[in-house]
């Protein structure tokens, strides 16, 4: 026993040594792009916690699709249609043309080439999804593949992909009602006759078909995971189930409920996220009733958890008295087991007894450096990460759409090291371990094989470090 403990104890100080040369390596490197770059690219990363599957797969996918497909195009705004319209041809007509279109596809479904400048950056962000949305849901195995092999390239060994909402077709007439009465409670923030309201419309809901529409889709996707041989030794995918929040209460509300059913019912989808732009001006009125229904849900299904996209936002975007409350209502009153983005933690009322309650109870904050530049311009001392770190809440680094962004996730952590030297190699591997610490995953033994998994790979790369010295 006393000769294990002393070569373990050998074995401990020597991973320490190591660790400590390759933050002196790291220190020596830190206003080197490239060398960064090689850094962070040979560097296990462990998980990608806040990745949005459509806005993940790069567009030369979709467009190859497109054009194997032969859908339509217009030639004079490029949007492409799967049927045929007035002022649309088949891709097959475009003869040499076909490579000047792709590139236009390219521009219009990426931010590639964007100058900054001759649109807003958020729409130019966020209206890409419009645009490939015409075949993001076709071919969902080769997407998992291409982004899985990506993620293996990249040192990348769980990815936690807020995949598709789930179809569910209930006729919302009956109960058309409540959209007023919520929205009346929502005027006046009366929480007690949201809740009794929520309640009323769940008891409706069970009546009709959300448990079958979460079943028939969790089967759905666990064929897909199953077929595409997503899990091996490798590499470990779990999905959110998300919704968008720029529809009326009743359809995010019904979504949501469905959305809690699944992830309640299988340990593939592990969680629930609810997407598209905040300040959008649906999303920024009903953002209160939607943490009202979180938190009636969270009732409901105590054993779901669920990361909120809370806070992206910045000054001058919307209404400054707007940037106060988000992440406090998706904290406080949702109940939110992570946050995503974070940005107005600044502004938040409150927010250092907010970043203090975060640390204390351990909600993970998702910070995408490349998305939050893009979409919010918000970059160096701006940005809150450092902020984050001081009142010691939990942080992940994420790519949120490394597609759409033409990013991935070792760009994360160069901008992260060249832009905030006080953010140590000790803190970057913390980071690391937190993306599997903070993850979804339901099965506890899938958790730990990870861990195990991550402590030999970084053994594996600072020994490779190491011999650069
Ligand atoms: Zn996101």
């Amino acid at each position: 026993m006393k000769t294990t403990s002393f070569a373990a104890c050998l074995l401990m100080a020597s991973a320490t040594a190591t660790a400590q040369s390759t933050g002196d390596y790291l220190n020596s490197i830190r206003n080197n792009s490239a060398a960064l770059t090689a850094f962070f690219s040979a560097m296990p990363k462990g998980g990608d916690l806040h990745h949005h599957y459509t806005g993940s797969v790069y567009a030369e996918t979709y467009i190859n699709r497109v054009v194997t497909n032969n859908y339509f195009i217009n030639k004079a705004t490029n949007v492409v249609r799967k049927d045929s319209a007035k002022g649309y041809v088949r891709f097959s007509t475009l003869g040499d043309s076909l490579g000047y279109y792709k590139q236009q596809l390219v521009q219009k479904w990426s931010v590639k080439d964007y100058n900054g400048v001759s649109y807003p950056s958020d729409l130019q962000f966020f209206e890409t999804f419009g645009g490939f949305g015409v075949t993001s849901g076709d071919s969902l195995k080769a997407g998992l593949l291409e982004l899985k092999n990506r993620a293996i390239k990249e040192n990348v060994s769980y990815i936690e992909t807020m995949f598709t909402s789930i179809p569910c077709n209930i006729d919302l007439g009956p109960v058309n009602k409540y959209q007023a009465l919520l929205r009346t409670a929502q005027t006046n923030r009366d929480e007690a006759t949201a809740q009794k309201l929520l309640g009323e419309l769940y008891t409706w809901l069970q009546t009709r078909n959300i448990k079958g529409c979460a079943s028939s889709y969790n089967k759905q996707v666990a064929q897909l995971h199953e077929d595409a041989k997503i899990d091996d030794a490798q590499f470990t995918m779990r999905y959110q189930n998300y919704v968008t929040r720029v529809v009326p209460p009743l359809v995010v509300f019904k979504s949501l409920a469905v959305a809690f059913e699944s992830a309640n019912s299988s340990p593939l989808m592990v969680g629930v996220n609810i997407v598209a732009p905040e300040n959008n001006e649906t999303s920024m009125a009903d953002y209160w009733l939607h943490m009202q229904m979180y938190k009636f849900l969270h009732n409901e299904y105590p054993g779901v958890e669920y990361s909120m996209h809370a806070g992206e936002l910045v000054l001058g975007m919307v209404q400054p008295e707007e940037l106060t409350w988000h992440i406090n209502d998706a904290v406080y009153v949702a109940g939110a087991t992570r946050i995503g983005h974070g940005v107005d933690i600044p502004y938040e009322y409150k927010s250092h007894d907010l970043l203090r309650y975060m640390a204390k109870n351990k909600i993970a904050v998702e910070i995408n450096l490349a998305s939050n530049e893009f979409i919010l311009k918000v970059k160096n001392d701006r940005h809150p990460i450092s902020l984050y770190e001081q009142f010691h809440v939990p942080i992940v680094i994420s790519t949120d759409d490394a597609g759409v962004l033409r990013t991935n996730l070792a760009e994360q952590y160069v901008l992260l090291a060249k832009r905030y030297p006080d953010i140590s190699y000790k803190d970057i591997k913390r980071y690391v371990f937190n993306s599997i610490k903070y993850s979804f995953i339901e099965e506890e033994e899938v958790k730990e094989k990870l861990k195990a998994d991550l402590e030999q790979r970084f053994t594996e790369f600072e020994s490779g470090i190491d011999a650069l010295q």
